[in-house]
């Protein structure tokens, strides 16, 4: 590792310093590190990140691929037709358990890669300053001496020695095991001071619950507090699901009941078929060879990681991976509006004062744009409640402009980033009015009272009060309002609420700017100094415009059988104008945070069905409106990005975080993160996962029936006394082709076109449903019928056993093969050219099959070895005959099933 411990360094007992000395000792201004420097320091002090833990070595990972119960029957059976001397079974049986053991090596490796690229895109970022300007960097980035900003949903991304801290509070449970957020401030404390108690410190790994705050690097990667007590990231993400679980478990009494049935078979056919003991013997090892599924946990294993990487390419990162099963099962989601159903690309449109409304053009976040009033331009020096109000959105600000080639782009909230570009619309600069009014305190922007406020001071001793919000809340903390002449005269309430609706029901975000003239000595801002006392100034709308793909996105959903509900802080206006452009079900009818807190959880249950649109919620109600929804069974996906949607993010079925603008608390709450923030990719996600849901279906279905009718072919055999119409070599033969061609194309299956047309499936759908039962019998059955009814065939016209036996060895690989195609289309109607073009995956492994086949009938080395017999011609094409035949009946059994309920779930599942 790179890290280079620095004794003088690590030993500081930081929290005993005072801020200006950790600066001094860190050699940094407040302004934070120059880029050189930091990237000086990064080569010094190494990556802030801790030790990975040691991965297994490749030869442990090959060797694991033998533990499993499957293969030590294998194994087993190996080691016996070794002590009779049954070279060639031995051999095969080997040949399947390494093949197996690789290909199951080969795909693990695959899926391991595609959870560490999920790992990369989930790294954090930190906010610092660097040359005085605020960036946004990846966490392993940052050295000592930097300065980060700190708000609410962070992770701490290092040890920091706090600077400022307004109301921060941090939860430290991760290093001190107690969940109470602990207060922080920015005086030095004792040295003594356990960890919890070093108030000054915010150590990394800690999350922060409320506040804001900005604090100097003191330690990074193993020399943070975690790196001294961890010393590991150890989190291993297992690969499995709740359904590949159970079919684990499925997989283990399969095998007992298979060791049963051979052993009893063992005793029948040596006691009372008068079979010799060898012979019998070796047929019992073929029959549970051929009956042991164990290729299918190597093969779910691929699904499920193919999968992953289907929705990583489709922006949506899978933090858990049970979550593909339970995306798959989606039945509503409840999604943020802005940044995911709108752009996030703010502009300010609508600008309100006490006496004027004024449109605003421009473009992007460029600050220049015309200001008109009813059609006409004027300056923004004609009215001078306008520079007042531009200062106000620059002070109570906390993003951050750039240019860049002349495009101007925002570091921190896109919506704070508008009122800059409008600030600078209106002439006034916002950099240097931030300079020559110095943020002395806070009251950082929270979804539950949606409003902002900074205490300003210049260096003429005036200070104020800048707040910004909500309409309604900003509105009711005044008093009076700013006059055109630049006096106050009483508030107009109506006046300002009406034409708040107004600028919302165009679908523009309304925000409420207000002012208040405080005594310079006044250093600390809290709620009771801006309640009832302010002066309002005006307000601005913004337009952020619905995401043209998500319109599409929205509908997919919906004939998908999914409801699609926003919940938004947002006025109803707002919302429900958002909602119509959306495209949502029930766009008039809105339910307001107020009105979901007058209704107790009964009404509420019922008022949640046919309400598409919830607007000025605040985070508590996604809590109770996923426990609503969830009371009548529905699967719910929720969407969250503030540290107060965890809670909602957890209960919820699929908890969904924002990638970018999304805080660490959330993604940690969540099993999805969106790298786009996008609904589209919500519905892509959906979409992946119920065609994972499918791939790992139509797995089993293959294999079971495939398994099943070659195990039923010996069993029925012997017990009809009859000789095997395949031998037990060549049924390991069968089963050493087939699980590494066939078994696994169907995990690489692409969507099903009607995936998004059918309704969700029940989250409580077990794995093994009658329709999959049927499913297994009919098609074992008609396997049966084939093999034997080619094997008599054979026998009747005179051919000898030999040959007999290879016509009914290929009969089995050919309805082998149909069955593959039929089951690619579960859902709908094998008989078109896109399902027999099948995909390259496919016709590969046919095409592999094919050649093993011809080989073993052909190939003179090869038919000593299994006893095999060149077909003729036209034998072989009635070989291909009886697997057409098999596909009518099975195709024929699914169309009537098909048009007998086509409403109902037509797959295997239902019943
Ligand atoms: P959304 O669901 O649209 O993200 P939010 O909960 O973020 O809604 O915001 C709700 C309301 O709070 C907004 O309509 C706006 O009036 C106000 N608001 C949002 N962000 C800020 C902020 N940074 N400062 C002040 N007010 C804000
Ligand atoms: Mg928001």
């Amino acid at each position: 590792m790179m890290e280079k411990p620095n004794a003088d360094m690590s030993q500081k007992s930081w929290h005993t310093l005072s801020s200006e000395n950790a600066l001094e000792l860190l050699n940094v201004s407040t302004g934070g590190l120059s880029h050189d420097e930091a990237t000086k320091r990064l080569e010094e002090y190494g990556a802030n990140r801790l030790p990975e833990a040691a991965r297994r070595s490749g030869f442990m990972r090959f060797l694991l691929q033998f533990h499993n119960i499957l293969i030590y029957v294998l194994i087993g059976s190996a080691v016996i037709t070794a002590v009779f001397e049954h070279w060639i079974d031995m051999g095969v049986i080997l040949a399947v358990v390494v093949a197996n053991a690789v290909i199951g090596f080969i795909q693990e490796g695959k899926a391991e890669k595609a959870m560490d690229a999920i790992r990369y895109m989930l790294a954090p970022r930190a906010n610092v300053l660097r040359d005085g300007e605020r960036y946004s960097i990846e966490g392993d980035g940052l050295v000592p001496g930097d300065i980060v900003l700190l708000e609410a949903g962070d992770k701490v991304p290092a040890d920091l020695r706090l600077l400022s801290a307004h109301g921060l509070s941090v939860q430290e449970s991760i290093l001190t095991g107690e969940s109470v957020p602990v207060d922080k401030q920015t005086n030095p404390v004792r040295g003594d001071a356990a960890l919890g108690d070093r108030s000054c410190m915010a150590f990394s790994g800690t999350l922060v619950t409320a506040g804001q705050g900005r604090g100097v690097v003191v330690g990074t990667g193993s020399l943070t507090e975690i790196g001294r007590i961890s010393g590991l990231l150890s989190e291993v993400e297992t690969l499995t699901t709740p359904l590949v679980a159970q079919m684990g478990v499925f997989a283990k009494w399969l095998t007992l009941l298979i060791l049963l049935i051979a052993a009893l078979l063992l005793v029948y056919g040596s006691f009372v078929g008068h079979y010799e003991f060898t012979e019998m013997f070796m047929a019992v090892v073929g029959l549970a060879v051929a009956a042991i599924p164990e290729g299918l946990p190597a093969v779910l294993t691929i699904t499920l990681a193919i999968g992953v990487q289907a929705m990583a390419r489709r922006n949506a990162i899978v933090r858990r991976l049970p979550a593909i099963e339970t995306l798959g099962a989606v039945s509503v989601i409840c999604t943020d509006k802005t940044g995911t159903l709108t752009r996030n690309e703010m502009m300010v449109a609508s600008v309100l004062t006490t006496k004027h409304l004024f449109a605003l053009e421009g473009d992007g976040y460029a600050p220049k744009g015309l200001l008109r009033l009813e059609e006409t331009q004027v300056a923004p020096s004609e009215h001078a409640v306008l520079e007042e109000l531009a200062q106000a959105a620059a002070l109570c600000n906390d993003a951050f402009l750039r240019e860049h080639d002349g495009v101007w782009t925002v570091e921190g909230d896109p919506m704070e980033g508008a009122l800059l570009a409008f600030a600078g619309k209106m002439d006034v600069d916002a950099r240097k009015t931030q300079a020559a009014w110095a943020r002395t305190d806070a009251i950082p922007f929270d979804a539950k009272h949606r409003f902002m406020a900074t205490l300003n001071h210049n260096h003429e001793h005036h200070a104020f009060i800048f707040v910004k919000g909500a309409p309604e809340q900003v509105l009711a903390m005044c008093q009076d309002q700013r006059s055109m002449n630049g006096g106050l005269e009483p508030l107009d309430m109506d006046y300002w609420h009406a034409e708040a609706e107004a600028i919302a029901a165009l679908g523009q975000r309304v925000l409420t700017f207000a002012v208040k003239a405080v005594p310079s000595e006044h250093t600390v801002l809290e709620h009771k100094d801006v309640d009832g006392t302010l002066t309002l100034i005006g307000m601005t709308g913004m337009i952020d415009p619905p995401r043209t793909e998500a319109i599409a996105a929205v509908k997919e959903c919906h004939s998908a059988g999914i409801r699609v509900k926003m919940i938004t802080g947002d006025h109803a206006k707002t919302a429900a104008a958002i909602g119509q452009k959306i495209g949502l079900q029930n766009p008039e009818k809105v339910l307001r945070g107020n009105d979901l807190d007058d209704m107790d959880d009964a009404v509420l249950r019922q008022a949640v069905l046919d309400c598409d649109i919830f607007a000025r919620t605040s985070p508590e109600h996604k809590l109770r409106l996923v426990m609503a929804l969830q009371s009548h069974g529905m699967t719910v996906a929720m969407t969250g990005d503030g540290v107060n949607d965890a809670p909602a993010l957890k209960r919820a079925d699929a908890g969904i975080a924002m990638g970018m603008k999304g805080s660490e608390a959330a993604k940690e709450a969540a099993e999805l993160v969106l790298a786009d923030d996008n609904f589209v990719s919500i519905a892509a996600a959906v979409r992946e996962g119920r065609t994972v849901y499918d791939n790992i279906k139509k797995v089993i279905s293959w294999t079971l029936p495939t398994n099943a009718g070659e195990a039923m072919t010996i069993i029925v055999a012997l017990l009809a006394g009859m000789t095997l119409p395949i031998t037990p070599v060549q049924i390991l033969w069968v089963n050493l082709i087939t699980a590494i061609t066939l078994g696994i194309a169907l995990a690489f299956e692409p969507t099903e076109e009607s995936t998004m047309r059918r309704p969700p499936r029940r989250r409580d759908e077990p794995l093994l449903t009658s329709g999959l039962v049927w499913h297994i019998i009919l098609v074992s059955t008609l396997f049966l019928c084939g093999v034997f009814g080619m094997y008599h065939y054979a026998v009747e016209r005179g051919y000898s056993v030999e040959l007999a036996r290879t016509i009914a060895l290929n009969t089995l690989v050919v309805m082998e093969i149909f069955h593959l195609f039929f089951i690619r289309n579960i859902y709908g109607t094998s008989l078109t050219w896109k399902a027999v073009r099948g995909t390259r995956i496919v016709w590969a492994v046919v095409l592999i099959v094919a050649v093993a086949q011809f080989a073993i009938t052909y190939l003179p080395l090869l038919q000593t070895v299994f006893s095999t017999k060149p077909i003729p011609f036209l034998d072989g094409m009635l070989i291909v005959g009886v697997g057409v035949a098999l596909f009518a009946v099975v195709e024929t059994e699914k169309q009537i099933r098909l048009r007998i309920s086509p409403k109902e779930r037509n797959d295997y599942t239902g019943v």
